[in-house]
């Protein structure tokens, strides 16, 4: 019988991915930042001390096992519950996964530590790198992304830009946008700077669509969003889950293969707050078994929902 899998998420699809497996090596909320959009709920711990929070070898262990049942996948991506890059152990865990495979690997990570050159090292073996930049002032950042004291705008934005210079792969830059914190003209025209600065491959634009840690962020909508899109340029997309998929993040909370589907669909929630679409999808089951599962978990007291948007999202409770 296939041990239950604590670090490795998937195969499952990913909107911004593929088919993708989700690597988990930071601990939930282990943070350099406490955006205020995050999905996750505050950050139990905001830090920027790099350490083993989570040790290489059981992921690997976890990640060679998976590859053995012929599962395929477009990437494997390091995201997670915290900020990956805080692993110190991150290096010899994509030197591990090359050594197993030739599945392309991606890191989701807030990009706040690449001003390090050790940062920079390890995330330049990735083949894309999908960082955030939510602000091009400092006012900004601290309202939205609520950074770690040490931590400025111009560190992150000068972090990226090394990394730029050093990295041959892809750089997905995403912006994340609340409603009346960084939407006006003048927010937009320095996060339009530093995008010019960075020279990212791509801009992927996203916005509060699920339940957010502080309940007074506001998501912009399609039009505005898309707006945004042509002042940015074109290299911009909207990747915001207008629809019913599930998102990249979603998707990765997902582990079919080896959970039962009410301890699967549990897991998907602490990771995501998710709408009944997303979990009908995400689970490849219908709505009727999907309720199921939900009447269960909300009879234990281990889930419950709200309403953002004109649509019930559930989240799992800490
Ligand atoms: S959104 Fe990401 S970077 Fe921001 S607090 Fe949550 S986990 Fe950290």
């Amino acid at each position: 019988m296939t041990a239950e899998r604590k670090y490795l998420y998937g195969p499952v699809p990913s909107r911004r991915l593929g088919l993708s497996y989700g690597v988990d090596i930071v601990p939930l909320k282990i943070c350099t930042l406490d955006c205020v959009y995050c999905q996750l709920g505050r950050s139990i711990r905001k830090t920027v001390e790099r350490k083993e929070y989570v040790p290489v070898e059981p992921v690997l262990a976890e990640l060679s096992e998976a590859l053995t049942d012929g599962s395929e996948a477009d990437f494997i991506t390091i995201a997670g519950s915290g900020e990956p890059t805080l692993n110190s152990r991150l290096g010899e865990l994509i030197d591990g996964i090359k050594h197993l495979t030739d599945i392309p690997v991606a890191i989701l990570t807030n990009g706040t530590l690449l001003y390090r050159q050790d940062v920079r090292a390890d995330c330049a073996k990735v083949d894309v790198a999908l960082p955030s930049l939510d602000a091009g002032d400092e006012q900004t950042f601290k309202k939205i992304d609520r950074p770690h004291p040490t931590i400025s705008i111009e560190t992150v934005i000068s972090g990226l830009c090394s990394f730029r210079q050093e990295f041959a792969g892809q750089i997905w830059l995403e912006v994340f946008f609340v409603d009346s914190i960084n939407t006006g003209p003048e927010q937009i025209a320095k996060i339009k700077d530093a995008i010019r600065r960075i020279r990212p491959d791509k801009v992927q634009l996203n916005t509060a669509i699920r339940p957010t840690a502080e309940s007074n962020v506001v998501k912009l909508d399609a039009g505005k969003l898309h707006d945004i899109a042509k002042q940015l340029g074109p290299e911009c997309e909207v990747v915001a889950d207008f629809s019913t998929e599930p998102s990249d993040e979603d998707a990765l909370g997902l582990n079919c293969a080896t959970r039962s589907k009410t301890q699967t669909l549990l897991s998907m929630l602490k990771r995501r707050p998710c709408s009944l679409c997303d979990l009908c999808t995400g689970l490849a089951i219908s709505e009727t078994e999907v309720l199921r599962h939900i009447s269960e978990l909300e009879q234990g007291g281990l889930i419950s929902s709200e309403r953002k948007g004109g649509k019930v999202f559930f989240k799992a409770l800490s």
